[in-house]
């Protein structure tokens, strides 16, 4: 038989209990995102009052029923599959989805799933936490389309400007005009930059919308290391460029993709080693493909920023990168080509010791490729 006190604390315990399940109540309720909890069949167990405002449907209509009802039939498969990672506390990363308003609407989401747990701790069902983000989406849209149009109207009088460039330094030099020579050179320097940056406005818009197509071609990646690592020598001095690595490796690729990738990434090597020092280029076949590897000895990513450098416009907050021209689109584009490529992108970084950037290119099976 339980004495009196445990039985007071006991009490007192489930009154706590009682009171933290209110004010997690009240949270629930009264939360921006839509938070809906389903069983391992997708069946509906809770539906907050922003599920209701987002999917058009009360709780009571919906509790009992499957969550497919406010899906677009093309999410399914993803939605089977990832309840059943949680299922096996697999974590889902977060993922964008779209969803059906009763009245037809549709809404473009970011859903976190996340296990469910009894006291046991067994995972019993699936929260999923959705957030609107319609109107950012457009947002972003918009943003991008005027930076489409921005830098294709910025282009053709840039190429102007550059072409009429070169033909004065051309005169210059004929002169031996030395002054006027030397302006124009530099003049011609950087309208080189601007031109740049142009096509790294352009490359990123048509990245994001997906409208980049691969020109793919067998080619030797060892001698296409070799091309850009010679001239990029010839950029900066004070580094050492090194390749390592076979001297034949024949891929399967888009040459011009694949280049700009290097460039970029031992070009970026360069701008953040201000010291100096060597810059290696290596690569090696693995299983599946190739791998290549870009390592410096410079300043280093701060710890938990190896996502975001691959984000659109990310910087360090650092001094260094304040002084070093560039805008945070070169890594974008870069993780993006790879990926249209089906490569995968990594940094492995120390501050203060220096960074390796690794890409991946798979091998692709010859009869995949339709344009040979
Ligand atoms: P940008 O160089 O134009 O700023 P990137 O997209 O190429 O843009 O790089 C994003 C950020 O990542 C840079 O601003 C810099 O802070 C960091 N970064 C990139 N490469 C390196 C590197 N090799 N070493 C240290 N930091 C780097």
């Amino acid at each position: 038989m339980k004495n009196k006190s445990t039985d007071i604390a006991d009490d007192m315990g489930s009154h706590h209990e009682q009171v933290a399940k209110y004010y997690l109540a009240a949270i629930v309720e009264s939360s921006q995102d839509s938070i809906v909890t389903i069983d391992f069949n997708r069946i509906i167990t809770t539906w907050n009052k922003a599920a209701e405002d987002l999917y058009g449907c009360k709780a009571g209509e919906v509790i009992g029923k499957s969550l497919e009802m406010v899906m677009l039939p093309r999410d399914f498969v993803a939605l089977v599959e990832n309840v059943a990672s949680i299922r096996n506390d697999v974590t889902v990363p977060i993922y964008e989805t779209v969803s059906l308003h009763k009245n037809g609407k549709q809404a473009d989401l970011q859903i976190a799933l996340s296990p469910v747990r009894d006291e046991t701790g067994a995972v019993i069902g699936v929260s999923t936490i959705a957030r609107d983000i319609t109107e950012a989406k457009l947002d972003e849209q918009l943003k991008d389309e005027f930076i489409a149009v921005a830098s294709h109207e910025l282009k053709t009088p840039v190429t102007g400007i550059k072409a009429y460039t070169e033909l004065l330094v051309d005169k210059f030099s004929h002169a031996d005009d030395e002054v006027n020579l030397s302006l124009m050179t530099k003049l011609s320097r950087q309208v080189d930059r601007l031109a740049e940056l142009i096509k790294a406005l352009l490359d990123t818009t048509k990245l994001t919308a997906g409208e980049m197509l691969l020109q793919i071609e067998r080619f030797d990646l060892a001698s296409l290391i070799e091309e850009q690592v010679e001239h990029l020598q010839g950029t900066s001095p004070r580094h050492q460029l090194v390749v390592e690595g076979n001297k034949s490796i024949p891929v399967i690729a888009d040459r011009k993709l694949i280049g700009q990738v290097i460039t970029n990434l031992v070009s970026n090597g360069i701008k953040y080693s201000p010291e100096g020092g060597q810059i290696v280029v290596s690569s090696t076949r693995t299983d599946g493909g190739v791998r290549v590897d870009v390592k410096d000895l410079g300043v280093g990513i701060p710890e938990g920023l190896d996502h975001k450098i691959f984000e659109r416009y990310f910087r360090v907050d650092a001094p260094l990168t304040s002084k070093t021209q560039g805008v945070g689109l070169g890594l974008y584009i870069t993780a993006q080509i790879v990926r249209q490529h089906g490569g995968k992108i990594s940094v492995d970084s120390e501050e203060g010791i220096g960074s390796t950037f690794s890409f991946t290119i798979p091998e692709i099976r010859i009869n995949e490729v339709t344009s040979e």
